[in-house]
């Protein structure tokens, strides 16, 4: 090989590797392109995630599809993503109208065992360390002590998973409507523990029976209370269910409501 050839092959290999490089350039800004595209119309799917969740567009990438938090949850509420759901397949979601999360657990279990945080346990952890502190001021250490119940309640009511909101056009009280009978019918599988027939663990939403004058079922299963929904005077005498502050997007209102198609429905936080 002359000295014109090795000159002509040094060429072609630095042409051959700029073209390789531009090549692969393009692939790798295709495929973010492509991600960050079929991520975000997996966020417009508006999944509700369990409790703790991070914002939504790092949660879906920092969610390790390890289904810890299924797995843990006694109610089974917590759901993974299908394959059709592209990015989003393994994560998990909750789906409140077949078995919303009622806090059975009463210590955020599944956040508390998600191994990657992006159910985030720290809040939830301060909050009832904080309640505790306070409890404790005000209480003698005897037999009675007991803050459990009193730290439960301040994790819970941190949760904001989503916000509920009442349909005016289908709910029962809206019309002046009562209800008589089991809300979801008696093949319904979902289960709930009611903080208005005081069960101490989940039944079947199945074996409730109810006879309203007015519907308000949806306020007395409420496990948050009256800082979440009340019955409220319209203005004009009507108690109607109004949503408040204290929602935590928990969704048993959404699995009790007996309209076929539920007349108050949950819409997911994004971060
Ligand atoms: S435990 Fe955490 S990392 Fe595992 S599936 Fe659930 S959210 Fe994802
Ligand atoms: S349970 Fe449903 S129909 Fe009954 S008051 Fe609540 S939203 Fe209205
Ligand atoms: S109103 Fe109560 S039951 Fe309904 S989502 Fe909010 S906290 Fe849960």
């Amino acid at each position: 090989m002359d000295k014109s050839d090795h000159e002509l092959n040094r060429r072609q290999f630095l042409k051959s590797s700029a073209i390789a490089v531009g090549a692969l350039a393009a692939v790798g800004a295709g495929v973010g392109y492509l991600q960050k595209v079929t991520a975000e119309n997996r966020i417009n799917q508006k999944f509700l995630r369990p409790p703790g969740a991070i914002d939504e567009s790092t949660f879906i990438y920092g969610c390790i599809k390890c289904g810890l938090c299924v797995q843990i949850c006694p109610i089974q509420a917590i759901k993974l993503a299908g394959i059709k759901d592209g990015l989003a397949y393994g994560t998990p979601y909750i789906d409140v109208r077949n078995q919303a999360c009622d806090f059975s657990c009463d210590s955020m279990q599944c956040v508390e065992t998600c191994p990657t945080a992006v159910l985030y346990f720290k809040q939830f952890k301060k909050e009832g360390e904080k309640a505790i502190e306070k409890y404790g001021a005000t209480h003698e250490r005897n037999a009675e002590y007991n803050p459990f119940p009193v730290q439960i309640l301040a994790m819970k009511s941190i949760v904001k998973m989503g916000v509920a909101q009442v349909k005016q056009d289908s709910c029962l009280a809206f019309q002046g409507k009562g209800f008589k009978g089991t809300p979801r019918g008696s093949d319904f599988k979902g289960i709930n523990r009611s903080p208005y027939t005081g069960d101490a663990k989940a039944t079947p939403v199945s074996e409730k029976v109810y006879d309203e004058k007015i519907c308000n079922i949806c306020v007395k299963e409420c496990p948050i209370g009256e800082t979440a929904i009340v019955m409220a005077d319209e203005g004009n005498g009507n108690l109607v269910p109004e949503v408040l502050s204290g929602c935590t997007g928990c969704g048993v209102c959404v699995m009790v409501c007996p309209t076929e198609e539920p007349s108050i429905v949950v819409e997911p936080i994004k971060s």
